[in-house]
């Protein structure tokens, strides 16, 4: 018998490199039981949902999730698949790991960083108030009375809430990330200078809970700053725990340091569920021309693996990944030197050259 995990191959280029992680994972000889779910908006009118309750079902059941990228059409009124999974299943750590493979096109080397993003609250919580709308006004009123402060009643409105205990629980997994990791140090970003009750709180609560792990070392910088330490002195920083909204610009950025999207794997993580996908997204342009980067989703499974504590079959199938770059000859358009793209291997061109150096190095 296999790990049971729910694989979601989600639309655009998600189905592709799907496909291609699946082959990847299953010539590691670890056994898999598949059971795949179908969420986004290719489902939408045979459910009637972008997220049909099954997957949510299948996910609970077997704990482990590998997903594609699902596409969230913008202006839509047509809420996030990505965010409601998160909400649903209570994935309140996402997870971002940024590493330069040698061989990789990128202006740094010898990049190491781990991007761990608060996931349910903040900017992201959803509580808005559009333009116009009654509740609307009320609260331009209402902040007016009590706050002085004059509101244009042609605004619309997004609430950043930030509570003392979402922060004690990312910062606590950041720190435990830490120690089981082996990592030295973690930055605490925030933007508390000006946003003082709720990045003041995180900032706050961030350094209480920092007091509980003497053996890692602790840091604050501020989210603009810390932009520019990164794109300056990335190797300065390690662990980095942040905000919602924070986590999810500079996780990009973090894809930008290590050489794109096509190699920037993430997790979301609960209290015993996780769900694994790269970072980037559904790219509908690219959708069944079999031309994508599959590394970032088999660098998820990756992190699966290791989340299954398949330690030895994760190192080997990361060290044929990075094999695979570092030879460069059987990669796609985006980690190409010349972006020659009659030089580019095909999504399951990169899976075949994955299976092929996992049975040479292993
Ligand atoms: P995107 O990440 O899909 O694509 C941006 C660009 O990055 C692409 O045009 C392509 O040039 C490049 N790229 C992305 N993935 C690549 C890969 N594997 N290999 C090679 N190049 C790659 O970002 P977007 O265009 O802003 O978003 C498209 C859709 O995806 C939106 O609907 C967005 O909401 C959704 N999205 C979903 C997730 C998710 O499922 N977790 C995450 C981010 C965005």
């Amino acid at each position: 018998m296999g790990y049971k995990v729910t694989l979601i191959p989600g639309d655009g280029i998600g189905p592709e490199i799907s496909q291609a992680t699946k082959m990847v994972l299953e010539a590691t000889g670890v056994s898999f039981e598949w059971e795949t779910a179908l969420a986004g908006a290719e489902v939408m009118d045979r459910y009637g949902t972008p997220l049909p309750d099954a997957v949510l079902e299948s996910i609970r059941k077997n704990r482990v999730a590998l997903k594609g990228p699902i596409t969230t059409p913008v202006g839509s009124g047509f809420r996030s698949v990505n965010v409601a999974l998160r909400k649903e299943l209570n994935l309140y750590a996402c997870v971002r790991p940024c590493k330069t493979y040698p061989g990789v096109r990128s202006r740094y080397q010898d990049i190491d960083l781990v991007i761990i993003r608060e996931n349910t609250e903040d900017l992201y919580a959803g509580v808005e108030f559009e333009q116009g709308q009654e509740d609307t006004l009320k609260l331009i009123q209402f902040i007016g009375q009590t706050k002085g402060v004059k509101i244009g009643e042609d605004s619309g409105i997004s609430i950043k809430n930030i509570s003392i205990k979402a922060t004690e629980r990312i910062v606590h997994y950041a720190f435990r990330y830490a120690r089981e990791h082996n990592r030295r140090k973690v930055t605490i970003i925030h933007k508390a200078n000006i946003l003082k009750y709720s990045d003041g709180l995180f900032l706050k609560v961030g350094r209480q809970v920092a007091e509980q792990y003497p053996d890692i070392e602790v840091e604050d910088r501020i989210v603009d700053n810390i932009c520019m330490q990164l794109v300056q002195k990335p190797h300065l920083y390690d662990v980095l725990v942040l905000p919602n909204l924070y986590g999810d610009i500079i996780s990009d950025l973090g894809a930008g340091l290590v050489g794109g999207l096509g190699v920037a794997p993430g997790a979301n993580i609960g209290d015993g569920v996780a769900v694994f996908e790269p970072t980037h997204g559904s790219a509908p342009k690219y959708k069944g021309m079999n031309k994508v980067n599959p590394m970032a989703m088999m660098l998820s499974g990756v992190m699966m693996l290791r989340y299954l504590k398949e330690q030895e079959v994760a190192d080997r199938l990361e060290k044929a990944i990075a094999a695979v770059i570092r030879e460069g000859k059987r990669v796609t358009y985006d980690l190409l030197p010349d972006l020659d793209m009659n030089k580019a291997a095909s999504t399951i061109e990169v899976a075949e050259a994955v299976i092929e150096a996992m049975s040479s190095t292993g």
